[in-house]
């Protein structure tokens, strides 16, 4: 009686076992399927533009002497073409960049300010205005200060990017962490696209975006660098009516 009993359990024991083996080698199999994918993606998105420079190149070798108007043109395209790689080949790089570098160059400073001058520095550049909404002066956080700033961009330029009107940002010092939300008012994102859009190279609109000149990186190395924090970001949008991000990072 009491060996059936010990078969039982073991057997119980086997088909647990056989279970938890099953559930991470489908994982394994995800992300890797998820990781050839993702190399595929960026192998194309690297392969387009130098596609357009090869074809400017002949046109050069062809026409280049007798026809200044396709000198002209040829070098406009070849040199939005570079940039555009080079662009993303460093946002690959800091997809790649390893954890442990953050890890060891965080330091206690107060986020109010970075956000605040930050948001000083971008105003420069953008048309549209920024606000900014916080409780209090001085919020001290450990962090990697060129990494959030990073991150700080990464929200703001797309609020820019995807909306004509005004950007607010809003700190909020809670209990447990730290919220920072970023608002527009602008095309925001479909339901079905939401769950998506902080996958590496993935874009709602490939056409309108590679006309803004994302690549689909951004959000995943904002979601890397909130990560990094220990933190998580959430998103709350309805089309046509805008988009918010908050960055939740913990105390
Ligand atoms: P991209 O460089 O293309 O902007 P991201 O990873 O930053 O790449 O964003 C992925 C996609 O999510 C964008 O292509 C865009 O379709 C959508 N998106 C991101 N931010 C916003 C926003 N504030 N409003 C509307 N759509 C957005």
């Amino acid at each position: 009686f009491e060996q059936i009993t010990i078969t039982n359990r073991t057997k119980d024991e086997l088909t647990e076992m056989a279970m938890t083996f099953n559930r991470m080698i489908s994982k394994l199999e995800e992300s890797y399927t998820k990781q050839e994918q993702f190399v595929s993606d960026a192998s194309h998105e690297l392969k387009t533009p130098l596609t357009v420079i090869d074809s400017y190149v002949k046109l050069l070798k062809r026409w280049g002497k007798e026809r200044p108007d396709i000198l002209e043109e040829a070098i406009e395209a070849i040199g939005s073409e570079a940039n555009r790689m080079k662009y993303l080949t460093e946002q690959l790089l800091q997809l790649a960049k390893s954890e442990e570098i953050i890890e060891n160059e965080k330091e206690v400073v107060n986020i109010v300010s970075i956000v605040e001058t930050t948001i000083q520095r971008l105003q420069q550049a953008f048309a549209h205005d920024i606000y900014i909404r916080n409780e209090q002066s001085t919020i001290q956080m450990k962090i990697h200060e060129q990494s959030f700033i990073q991150l700080l961009v990464i929200l703001l330029d797309n609020a820019k990017k995807y909306s004509d009107d005004h950007i607010t940002v809003e700190l909020k010092d809670k209990k447990d962490s730290v919220n920072i939300s970023v608002t527009d008012k602008g095309v925001g994102i479909p339901l079905e696209a939401q769950a998506h859009v902080f996958d590496r190279l993935y874009r709602v609109d490939k056409a309108r975006s590679r006309k803004t000149g994302g690549a689909g990186l951004g959000l995943s190395i904002a979601m890397r660098i909130v990560e990094q924090h220990g933190g998580h970001i959430t998103l709350e949008s309805v089309e046509g009516k805008g988009a918010t991000f908050t960055i939740i990072l913990p105390k």
